[in-house]
């Protein structure tokens, strides 16, 4: 068995060990609120937003980006879950800055091993062939935080599936203090229109 998969299990036994009252939790979130963000390993939406289990939905994908499955889930968690109020979380230090399309795209056509990063350009270790598949994936990379923010935000609320009502906040998580810092023009977008209020 690997390492990892072993500790994996022996803590979820200690969890499970200790599960007491989460067996009675109910499915929809009991705090009625969504958070999508990134999936980077620094972050933990349940420490930077105080969440417990059963709290809110958490969907999270490289770089926390407003994808069409990341709006299915937001669509999902209001419409048959019942959350009321949604947050769109990007962070500083973003990975999905460190590369553009072409760049992946280029590299998996070479080889399907991790890439090596110096600082500056990402290189191949080996050159065992790779496939050109990913030149045909929009790889959703980030040029600017507070625009990726502001831009997510807006294309949720535009999206036709979207109430008008559910009101979308923009955050920037920021990895060197963990501090949520807002993005006003995200927020703005975010708001609910007095109409739908
Ligand atoms: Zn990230």
């Amino acid at each position: 068995m690997s390492k990892i998969l072993e500790e994996v299990l022996a803590a979820n036994q200690s969890y499970a060990g200790s599960f007491g009252a989460k067996s009675d939790l109910a499915l929809p979130p009991a705090r009625r609120f969504a958070i999508l963000t990134c999936m980077d390993a620094r972050l933990d939406p349940a420490k930077y937003a105080g969440l417990s289990e059963g709290d809110a939905h958490v969907i999270r994908n490289a770089g926390g980006r407003a994808t069409d499955d990341a709006i299915r889930s937001l669509v999902i968690s209001h419409k048959l879950l019942g959350t009321l109020e949604w947050f769109v979380v990007h962070h500083t230090n973003c990975g999905m800055e460190l590369f553009a399309d072409e760049v992946i795209a280029d590299l998996l056509d070479d080889d399907l091993g991790t890439a090596s990063f110096d600082g500056k350009a990402w290189s191949n270790p080996h050159h065992r062939g790779g496939h050109a598949a990913g030149h045909f994936i929009k790889w959703q990379t980030i040029g600017d935080q507070d625009e990726s923010v502001a831009l997510d935000v807006r294309r949720i609320r535009e999206h036709p599936l979207v109430p008008k009502s559910i009101p979308i906040y923009g955050y920037i998580y920021d990895v060197r203090t963990g501090r949520l810092e807002e993005v006003k023009a995200a927020s703005e977008a975010g708001r609910v229109a007095a109409s739908a209020a």
